[in-house]
Parts: structure tokens; sequence; C-alpha cells
């Protein structure tokens, strides 16, 4: 008997967009019905970088089953409350991108709105001095979140930094447990049915694997998505101009912090991610500003350790796929697009690809509804990021390079433009949007003319009396946590179960 059931899936590529679909596809769809093949080939490797991740993976993880103590161990992780950046709205300034919000929300009115009505009577203190985690990580303290639950702080949360090979090489055990098969070799020939449908795909030995549904995560070579299917990329390099990245890991420093750190530098920025092994360093540039020579001294001139490897260089172009879905091929990770690694988003995108197909798990007849339903809703979160990132470039007063120029000149997309005048004016944000813009909006000098016209209600003094009552809350909670290296050591004491 016929069936309208996907019977196999075949994924190309064994990155961490590979081994995160298998994995998330063997706890959730049955093996008795559907067989999960995974290809990969040693020969080409994969990207290798990858190490800051946001709060999602978290939720990733408990989907999986895995507990936290076992994920730390096999993926050399380290706590991350947010991000330190340095030098961005200019030269000399830093700010904090916690996970989560600032202070309370009080009587539905944004915490930043009472700081700006504050500041405007003269409280000298910086936004941050308001974020749990953002005080807590400049201590080298970890907020265990049950402990302060559900107080007024109830939304701050964490993540982590981790090696994203080892993640891939632990997800792939728990996918080949649970029925997913690997298979390694070359892929060298992809066959398509007359209706362009991927029919599949010709090892170097000689093998063919057909399957009902492809699944791309063969990195910026989109093997299926682009050389078989032809589906078109949208640059968006004008908005986001870097296009590539020296990497090299160093020696770990004594204390290890529990954020990431962005440095902007003359023709791009610096990241610094610490695990318990080593920290990851990478220069991403825009190679029509400096030479990789230059920027490859920079980074080297500013690790805070020995270097264990030759610097590695990587090159991309920022943009998406105009679609994810195409016929009988879904194209995840870096096939799919690329947003640079400023806000580390990647591996959130991977986990919302392979999370939405899930949700809308095709049949043979591949409704072209759902393709379209896939596409939007994945092309919509590229744009938010897209335009969250850019923000951080565009929103500054440096003006020592050419790359600054650009970036504080260039034009922006309509809907970002029109959110940062409303920003500029009143404050106010869409809480649609990606990522926490007031930390970076006022972490990159943009102070609103006025504050929430609803705040003239309350007097000085309860104003003064409510930041004073937040302040010595988040000193006197901060004073009780454990330090984070303590609570990373803990975990590893406790083993796996
Ligand atoms: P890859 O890792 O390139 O894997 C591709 C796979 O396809 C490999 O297994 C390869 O062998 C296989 N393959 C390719 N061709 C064939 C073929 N012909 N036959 C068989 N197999 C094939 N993300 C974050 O979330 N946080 C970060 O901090 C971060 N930093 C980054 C910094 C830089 C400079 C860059 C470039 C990216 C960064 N990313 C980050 C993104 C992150 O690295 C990727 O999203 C992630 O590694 C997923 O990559 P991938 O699996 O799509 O591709």
């Amino acid at each position: 008997m016929t069936t309208s059931k996907i019977e196999h899936i075949v994924i190309v590529g064994g990155g961490t967009a590979g081994w995160m679909t298998a994995a998330a596809m063997a706890n959730r769809l049955p093996q008795s019905l559907c067989r999960i093949t995974l290809i990969e080939s040693d020969a080409i490797g994969t990207v290798g970088v990858g190490e800051s991740t946001i709060p999602h993976i978290r939720q990733f993880n408990e989907t999986l089953g895995i507990d936290e103590a076992t994920f730390v161990k096999e993926t050399h992780a380290t706590l991350k409350l947010g991000i330190k950046f340095n030098d961005w709205g200019k030269i000399g300034d830093s700010y904090f991108h916690p996970f989560g919000e600032h202070g309370e929300i009080t009587q539905g009115i944004d915490f930043h709105q009472y700081w700006l009505k504050a500041r405007k009577l003269g409280e000298p203190y910086g936004l941050e001095q308001y974020s749990l985690a953002a005080m807590a990580a400049f201590a080298g303290k970890f907020p265990l979140s049950t402990q302060h639950k559900p107080t007024v702080f109830a939304d701050y949360t964490y993540s982590y930094h981790i090696d994203a090979s080892a993640y891939a090489v632990f997800l792939r055990d728990y996918a080949v447990q649970r029925g997913v098969k690997r298979v390694e070799g070359k892929v060298v020939e992809v066959k398509q049915h007359a209706n362009k449908f991927i029919q599949s795909i010709t090892l170097e030995n000689g093998e063919t694997i057909s399957a009902d549904l492809f699944i791309d995560c063969s990195g910026f070579r989109a093997l299926l998505i682009d050389k078989t299917l032809k589906t078109p990329y949208l640059d968006w390099s004008h908005w986001l101009p870097t296009d590539s990245a020296v990497a090299v890991p160093c020696e770990r420093t004594a204390n290890l912090q529990p954020y990431t750190q962005a440095t902007a530098r003359v023709s791009g920025w610096q990241w610094q991610i610490p695990l318990q092994h080593r920290i990851g360093n990478g220069h991403v540039f825009t190679s029509a500003f400096t030479s990789e020579q230059q920027a490859t001294d920079i980074l080297l001139s500013s690790l805070p350790g020995k270097a264990l490897a030759e610097p590695k260089v990587l090159r991309f172009k920022a943009g998406r796929r105009q679609y994810s879905w195409q016929k009988n091929c879904v194209a995840i990770g870096l096939s799919s697009g690329f947003l640079e690694p400023l806000e580390s988003t990647s591996i959130y995108l991977i986990q919302l690809g392979v999370s939405k197909l899930l949700e809308l798990f095709p049949d043979k007849h591949f409704r072209q509804a759902e393709i379209d339903e896939y596409n939007r809703s994945i092309s919509q979160q590229y744009e938010l990021i897209r335009n969250f990132i850019i923000l951080h470039f565009h929103v500054t007063t440096r003006n020592d390079s050419p790359f600054w120029d650009y970036c504080g000149n260039m034009a922006i997309p309509d809907e970002l433009q029109h959110l940062l005048s409303l920003f500029a004016e009143s404050g106010r944000t869409d809480i649609g949007q990606f990522g926490v813009w007031p930390a970076v909006c006022i972490g990159q000098n943009i102070i609103p003319k006025y504050y929430d016209a609803r705040l003239d209600n309350i007097t000085e003094d309860q104003i003064s009396g409510l930041m004073t009552d937040q302040r010595s809350k988040i000193a006197a909670m901060t004073h009780t946590f454990p330090q984070a290296n303590d609570y990373i050591a803990e975990l590893l004491a406790r083993g796996i179960p």
C-alpha cells in the first residue's frame, strides 16, 4: 500500500546545523515510520566556529531531555549573562547588553522610562546598574534563577559559551543512539524528478540515496538549496558590510567572565568568548577597508593569553536565502543565510528552522500553504535580527575610519529608521522586535528626548525612592549569588547522570 507519509529524510551536512536537526527530528519523529540518514564529509569538515549562544538553547536542550550538567561537561561550557560592548558608540565607551529586563516594570511602564525621568532629575547611575544580569556578570557571579523568582527580576535569563564542535559530536551520539544513520562521504551528484523535486543524492563511492524530504545543512556550499534548486540569495552586505573573520583560540585566564566581549575595531569588531579550557577569539572585518594581514595583526596583538593554533580565516556574505524551503528541500543553518555573529544568533536560527519544520511537518503532498508559512516565519525572524544587528553598527559617533563613516551614514531599512526615531524621541520600543533595544540604544548614546508622559503623575521623591530601592535589591541579591565559575565546577563535579 502506498502512503503519503514521509518515510525517509536525508540530511546533507554534519555541522552544528546538521546534528541539531538530526537530534531534534530523532527526538520527535517515530523511527518506525520515518528513517533519517545524515551524510557528512570528513574531507570537507565544518565551519568550526560559533561558540556564543542565546538563552533559547536551554529550551532546545530541555526538549531533547539533555540535562545541564551533561551539556556543560560535554561542550566545555561556561555561563553567559549577556554581551559587554566596548568602543561602539564612541571609543572609550562600554555597555552591557544583558539577557532579560532592566529593573521592574511598574504600572505597565517600561523601567527605562523611569530611568529616563530619574536621569532628568539628576540621577547619576547608568541603566545597567538596574540589570541584575549585568551587575552579577561584572562581579563574576551567577544569579541562580530559582532563587529570586517570582521577584521583580524574574525576567532575567542566561545562556552559555560552548565548544560548538563538541556540541555537534554530542548531538551526533544522541541522534545515532535514537536511530539516525550516519553516512560518511562526499555528495557529488544530486538527481531531480521531472517536477524538479529532489530525487536522490550520489556519493563519491557511487552509492545513491533516495528520500522524500531533504534537509540542506551543507553550510555555505548550499549544495541542494542553491547548487541544485537555484534559490536566490538576498544580499544584505550593504547594511552589514563585514565579510570576513579571522579566528584563533588562546589559553584561558584564571577567571572566566560570564559574558561575551565584543570590542569595536577600526574596520570591524573582535569577540572574546571564554570556555572552560580556552578562550575563543575572532576579529570580524570588512575586506573593502582592511587587509587580512592587518586584521590578523590586530587580533594577535590583543589576545588575553597565548595563541593555541594558527589563525583561521573565514569569508561570508550577510543575507538570506529567498526561500529556506523549496519543493522537498529545507535549508537549515548557513545554507539558509548568514547574519554576522555580533549577537550570537546563528545557532538560534538553526533551532528555529528545525522547530518550525517539525511544527509544519509535511507529507508527500508538500502543500504550498505550509511551505509559504515556513518561509514567511523564517524570513521574518531573519529580518528582525538583521535590523537589531544593523542598529549596533549604525548608531555611532565614531568617525575614525572609512568603515565607521560608512556604517554611520548608510541608509538603513525603513522599519529600523522608524523605530530608531521613535526611541530617540520618547524611548518607546516595539515588543515584537528581537533583542533588548533600550540597552543597545542607550548604551550607544541615544538618550530619548522625552520620557513616558504617564510618569508625570509620579513625584520626584517617588522616582528617587523607587530607583534607590531597585539598586539596593540588586546589590543585596548579587551578594548572595555564587561565583559563576563555582557553579560550573559544581555541575562538573555532579557528573553525568
Ligand atoms: P558547517 O559547519 O559548514 O557544516 C557543513 C556540513 O556540510 C559539514 O559537515 C560538511 O562536511 C558538509 N558538507 C558540505 N558539502 C558536502 C558534500 N558535498 N558532501 C557531504 N557533506 C558535505 N553562531 C552562533 O550561534 N554563535 C556564534 O558565536 C557564532 N560565531 C560565528 C563566527 C563566524 C566567523 C562565523 C562564520 C559563524 C559563526 N556562527 C556563530 C555561525 C555558526 O558557526 C553556524 O551557524 C554553525 O556552525 C552551523 O554551521 P552549519 O552546520 O550550517 O555549516
